[in-house]
């Protein structure tokens, strides 16, 4: 079958319309594009349960603050596709800002208190702009399921908080993170690094297991956070935002390692920048 390509939610919904009077069940993968192969790894995940997979590729003006990087954010249309048709993806749904934000569009969905910390107080509105198109792309897609990466896990708890809270009826399928063989996370935002970033971009995540180390040992996150901070400075980082120890399903601030918990980071390099995290403890 070849790819489907939706520029309107008009098209989409008749679509899913044809799929759904075939009995098939629709799974979602939104996206913002320049798709590399975290997101293919959610489509093959979406894949396993459902006949149908939609990748939807939209660069949401939303969630972007002024002045970041909405307008040099790598666009790859072509390839993009080729992707998604290579994975088993059945359809892309593409809408211009104008389909999804007509003028007039006056409405947002905001979820509290998930978002008062990690990401949160350092991009205002960031998860405001990812809920409001996050819940527009379920409402129009109207998918059985939908596939997100822990990768971007504020985003993950975020997505299913606002799942159970509007009753919305598909299941959130979280993935875990793709890594480049040296352990950098991909993400569409690595081709920003220059050579010299890219050489110690992959420092980030063996930062994170270190100190991951440090916590199972009894460390204090206090203590493992400023060794943590110390280690991305002297890696050659700038700013570093947080690293946090949260709890894996409130995200709430924790003093020690208790439970399920995530150890989160954000640092610039250079004009870029990361952010990653990891499960503790350790996924088996
Ligand atoms: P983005 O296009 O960056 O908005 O990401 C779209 C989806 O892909 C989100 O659910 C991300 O969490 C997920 N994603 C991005 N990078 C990765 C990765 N390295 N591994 C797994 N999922 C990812």
């Amino acid at each position: 079958m070849p790819l489907a390509i939706a520029r309107s939610v008009a098209s989409l919904r008749a679509q899913v319309a044809a799929w759904r009077a075939a009995g098939d069940s629709v799974a979602l993968v939104p996206t913002m594009g320049a798709l590399h192969r975290g997101h293919i790894a959610l489509v093959e995940a979406a894949r396993q349960h459902c006949r149908r997979v939609v990748v939807s590729i939209f660069v949401n003006p939303l969630q972007f603050a002024p002045g970041t990087d909405f307008h040099r954010y790598p666009r790859s249309f072509e390839s993009d596709c080729q992707q998604v048709a290579a994975a088993g993806g059945d359809a892309v749904f593409a809408p211009p800002v104008e389909e999804m934000y007509p003028k007039g569009f006056a409405t947002e969905v905001r979820i509290a208190g998930l978002t008062e910390n990690l990401c949160g107080p350092f991009r205002p509105g960031h998860f405001d702009g990812v809920a409001t198109v996050v819940a527009k792309l379920f409402i129009q897609c109207g998918c059985d399921l939908a596939a997100f990466g822990e990768k971007d896990y504020q985003q993950l708890q975020v997505v299913r908080r606002m799942a159970a809270d509007l009753d919305l009826p598909l299941t959130i399928l979280g993935v875990p993170t793709v890594r480049e063989p040296d352990g950098l996370a991909l993400s569409s935002r690595n081709a920003y690094l220059s050579p010299a970033e890219r050489t110690i971009a992959p420092r980030l995540y063996a930062i994170i297991q270190e100190s991951a180390a440090a916590l199972m040992a009894g460390a204090t996150a206090a203590e493992t956070e400023a060794k943590a901070r110390k280690a991305l400075k002297d890696a050659g980082f700038g700013t570093v935002e947080y690293v946090e120890l949260v709890d894996a399903e409130s995200l709430a601030r924790l003093d020690r390692l208790r439970g399920q918990a995530r150890l989160a980071v954000a640092a610039w390099l250079g004009r870029t920048r990361l952010i990653d995290n990891i499960p503790l403890p350790p996924a088996p």
